[in-house]
């Protein structure tokens, strides 16, 4: 049998560098603290975010906060390689110690991040900065193959269109990499020409998908310039009290129907010559796994009538359940199959979520039911490197899916699938 290699979709190797000094800012309490200068300087502050990931101490923080467990164990991720004086904080060393966990041949798809238009303030290396180290270690025979950078792409930024067209024409960057909890739409018509781009190369684009810690510091009225409600569902007002509610506004997975549907687009765009039905895109994070445990333990509408043709954003149904007498018709998990079932080219990843094993069952059940079959051909592996650090090392967990799985469907998502959302031949 021909052998090939793992493929791991989603991967990270930024360091403490390409992180914004207030990165904390409104994540946890006391986050003037947390600037990552401070961090980085001494390490009491970096003993205090040890004690703020102790057990007991998340029960009783989340007492006053549901959310802050995901945030402090962001910080700790970040953190995690600080006090190992062998590891260099540099992009390299993360690469060659995720390689460490995997066959020698095993390739990783590193999404880079660019998060100086959150409002936490610059980073210590510049974004480009960021862009260049990663291309020279592309460059390298010995990592040519094996890494497939995706340039990160934030319509706020200059001169993105050309930036990340031309990283992308050099070869050195293989997708392209979105973030819309960091404050904008992917609909963003600021992102038409990326968009173009990648339709007419077919290169992947892989967005984030999951409510998470990493979204918009700012205030919330300056994102949507006092609008109170969605731009393309009118009836759909914006939710949330604080930011990381109210970001998932952009998170929302139905904002990709808006994007890929020609009708909604064009509403909005005001050009009715534009069609993204075919972008391959990747929904990293397949919307989370409370959102899979959601689904697993609610009731919900059947998703046969999530996307319906004559109202395919279902604006009759809150897209949150900030309603209590209207509570939330669907899971974000029963909004992501639909979808990838009517658009061909559309991906899920499951990365970060892989940590619980809860979702393990209904994952197994995606790529093995008849109901199922017609997208689970387009499910990757990927495990988010670094930033998963609640369930063990990655070796562990990949070892421990692969083995939940058996190799056939291991090999399915982590070897096929992959191929094909890369183009590798
Ligand atoms: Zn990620």
């Amino acid at each position: 049998m021909e052998h090939k290699p793992i493929t791991n979709c989603h991967a990270h190797c930024f360091t403490l560098d390409h992180v914004p000094n207030e990165f904390a800012k409104t994540m946890v309490p006391f986050s003037s603290l947390f600037t990552v200068h401070w961090i980085k300087k001494y390490r009491v502050i970096r003993w205090l975010i040890k004690l703020l990931n102790k057990k007991w101490v998340i029960w009783i923080l989340k007492r006053f906060n549901p959310n802050i467990e995901a945030s402090v164990q962001r910080l700790l991720a970040f953190i995690r390689f600080l006090d190992d004086d062998s590891i260099p904080q540099t992009q390299q060393a993360l690469i060659d110690r995720l390689r460490s966990y995997y066959p020698t041949d095993s390739r990783f798809v590193l999404l880079t991040m660019d998060m100086e238009f959150m409002d936490a303030g610059l980073p210590d290396k510049s974004f480009e900065k960021q862009l260049t180290d990663l291309e020279d270690i592309k460059k390298k025979p010995e990592y040519k193959d094996i890494i497939y950078p995706f340039v990160f792409a934030d319509p706020r930024r200059p001169g993105v269109t050309t930036i990340v067209t031309e990283k992308l024409a050099s070869g050195n960057f293989n997708g392209i990499k979105i973030y819309p909890a960091l404050g904008y739409f992917p609909f963003d018509i600021r992102m038409k020409e990326i968009y173009e781009y990648a339709l007419k190369h077919d290169l992947p684009i892989t967005t984030h998908c999951i409510p998470g810690s990493v979204h918009f510091r700012g205030s919330k009225v300056d994102t949507f310039n006092g609008k109170t409600h969605h731009p393309i569902a009118c009836k759909q007002p914006l939710w949330g009290e604080n930011n990381y509610d109210f970001t998932q506004n952009f998170t929302h997975p139905l904002n990709f129907e808006c994007l890929m549907n020609p009708t909604l687009l064009e509403k909005i765009w005001k050009e009715d010559t534009v069609n993204f039905e075919n972008l391959k895109i990747c929904i990293g994070h397949f919307g989370g796994e409370e959102q899979w445990v959601n689904y697993l333990n609610n009731t919900w509408l059947p998703d046969s009538t999530v996307i319906n043709e004559n109202d395919p954003l279902e604006t009759k149904n809150p897209w949150f359940d900030n309603d209590p007498d209207h509570p939330k018709a669907f899971s974000w998990f029963s909004i992501i199959c639909p979808m990838m079932r009517k658009y061909k080219n559309m991906y899920a990843d499951i990365s970060y979520m892989l940590s619980d094993e809860r979702i393990m069952p209904l994952l197994k059940m995606l790529l093995t039911a008849d109901e199922y079959s017609g997208i689970s051909n387009r499910i990757l592996f990927g495990t988010d490197y670094f930033l998963v650090e609640k369930a063990g090392s990655e070796r562990e967990l990949s070892i421990r899916l692969r083995s939940y799985l058996g190799e056939d469907l291991f090999n399915k998502i982590a070897k096929d699938n992959p191929e094909k959302f890369l183009n590798i031949k």
